[in-house]
């Protein structure tokens, strides 16, 4: 999925998308377990890199 965002530092349009994987996860701190973490996905400028938006994929687990 691309977004039509436009990168802050070098204008560039081309935003990808990247996902963080194996052990990136983020995991809401007081519940242990690999079930309770989510992957963090992130809003990439393919021209420098530059990273414009981190989430993680289920926002819900952090309540
Ligand atoms: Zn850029």
């Amino acid at each position: 999925m691309i977004k039509n965002n436009i990168c802050p530092k070098c204008g560039c349009r081309e935003i990808g998308q990247g996902k963080q994987v194996a052990g990136a996860k983020m995991q809401p701190i007081g519940k242990l377990g690999m079930s309770f973490g989510s992957n963090i996905i992130a809003d990439i400028c393919t021209e420098c890199g530059y990273i414009i938006e981190m989430r993680v994929e289920k926002p819900h687990k952090f309540k």
